[in-house]
């Protein structure tokens, strides 16, 4: 069984909630996808054991090859992507590493690095299994975080990668 506690605003209790459902629980995987202020952890004082950098991918212009034709900028939706003249500008914080730019460039100019955006954290906390992901101050994308969680999260629920394979409760803060 998946229990959400989800709300639009913060200060509302979610934590509170979330945290007091899974303590009435026996078998729970707990997932504070709260990733701008988790807080779950100053109440179940997980202990950590594994610490995972989430990176997103994002263009990194060869001006040697550039011809100032601007399809990357005219194509990007979040104006990540500035030409003046035949120099490109990146805004890494605006992308969303959609991709884009890299297939509509015409001279193959555009490749992509990764950008560290947070941090997912896993432990345990009680009884239960424990995730969190935190965004690194000051960024704006925290879906992706929260798109990693979740994926994560169902990795472990499958049981492939813990000894904990079986039913399990689920409780979200965030
Ligand atoms: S990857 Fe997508 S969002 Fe990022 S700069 Fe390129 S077109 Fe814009
Ligand atoms: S699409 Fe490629 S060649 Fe055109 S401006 Fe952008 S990086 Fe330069």
């Amino acid at each position: 069984m998946i229990i959400a506690v989800a709300s639009g605003k913060g200060g509302t209790g979610k934590t509170t909630v979330a945290v007091s459902i899974a303590l009435s629980l026996d078998v729970v995987q707990f997932v504070d996808c709260d990733v701008e202020e988790p807080n779950a952890a100053i109440f179940l004082r997980p202990v950590i054991a594994e610490k995972i950098p989430v990176t997103m991918p994002v263009p990194e212009v060869d001006e040697s090859k550039c011809s100032g034709c601007r399809k990357c900028a005219e194509l990007c939706a979040y104006n990540a992507l500035v030409v003046i003249g035949k120099r490109v500008l990146v805004f890494p914080h605006m992308c969303h590493g959609c991709g884009g730019c890299t297939l509509i460039c015409p001279e193959k100019a555009i490749a992509v690095k990764p950008r560290e955006i947070g941090t997912i954290e896993t432990g345990h906390a009680h009884s239960m299994e424990f995730m969190q992901g935190i965004l690194n101050v000051g960024d704006p994308m925290a879906t992706p975080i929260i798109g990693q969680l979740r994926a994560r999260q169902r990795f472990l629920h499958t049981g492939y990668r813990t000894h904990t394979v079986r039913p399990a409760r689920f409780a979200s803060g965030g």
